[in-house]
């Protein structure tokens, strides 16, 4: 058995555990591999041991190892989850499968209409800052900026809005990320109620670290980097 099954067996006992704690299927929680950092070699693998849906946050990174993938091109997927600069927004378009890290009017508008060159519809989840880090990407759910996107993204029909994404504060006690994640939740249901054209069917939160709090929250796809891979050389947030 090699290191990344055994830690995938281990993760998914993890997944199922929360799961029952909760009271709820484990379909409903879809598994995101974060594969930053780590060479294309290790993407095929894990896709050869079934993962279908993968995270990178840079896309110099994933460009670089986008030729090695493309055996796995038709059956796995691989979304953007870092922040995104306007002036890659088509570079992104053209090589990502889904963008879960949108986060302002601007990008909307570019990688609506790079998805449209490509002939492609895009698949968005909008990035919310819920943490009071300054580092911290995401839009702030009382901005200006996240009411205008949420109006215009209707507009944008070579995007397909599917929900939100966040990022809980780092290493904060368990009580803040438990807030943190319902606070995405109890977001969505408001917004979605504001927005019927909108579709947020997707809560994209919990990593490593704090998956099991995020299913305890209603999380319905988790991002899963350091259990699955192993630990990042440099680290790398
Ligand atoms: C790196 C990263 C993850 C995965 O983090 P781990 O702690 O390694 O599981 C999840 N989401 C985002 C946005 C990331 O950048």
């Amino acid at each position: 058995m090699t290191g990344l099954q055994a830690n995938l067996d281990k993760l998914e006992e993890a997944i199922g555990s929360a799961c029952r704690a909760a009271g709820r299927p484990r379909g409903e929680v879809e598994l995101m591999a974060v594969s930053k950092t780590f060479p294309a070699q290790a993407i095929l693998e894990a896709a050869s041991l079934g993962l279908t849906l993968f995270g990178e946050n840079r896309v110099q990174e994933y460009a670089s190892k986008a030729a090695a993938l493309e055996p796995i091109r038709a059956t796995t997927k691989c979304h953007l989850i870092g922040h995104l600069q306007s002036n890659k927004a088509a570079r992104a378009a053209e090589l990502f499968d889904g963008v879960d890290s949108l986060d302002s009017v601007r990008l909307a508008e570019r990688l609506n209409e790079a998805a449209a060159k490509s002939g492609k519809c895009l698949p968005v989840l909008v990035e919310v800052k819920l943490s009071p880090e300054e580092t911290k990407a995401g839009l702030e759910p009382q901005s200006g900026e996240m009411a205008q996107l949420l109006e215009r993204l209707p507009g944008l029909t070579s995007l397909h809005m599917r929900g939100l994404m966040t990022i809980a504060p780092w290493g904060a006690p368990e009580a803040q990320t438990r807030t943190c994640f319902r606070s995405l939740r109890t977001g969505r249901d408001r917004w979605a109620a504001a927005h019927p054209r909108l579709n947020f069917d997707v809560l994209s939160m919990g990593m490593s670290g704090d998956f099991a709090l995020a299913i305890a929250e209603g999380a319905t796809r988790i991002r899963v980097g350091t259990a699955i891979f192993g630990k990042r050389t440099p680290e790398q947030r």
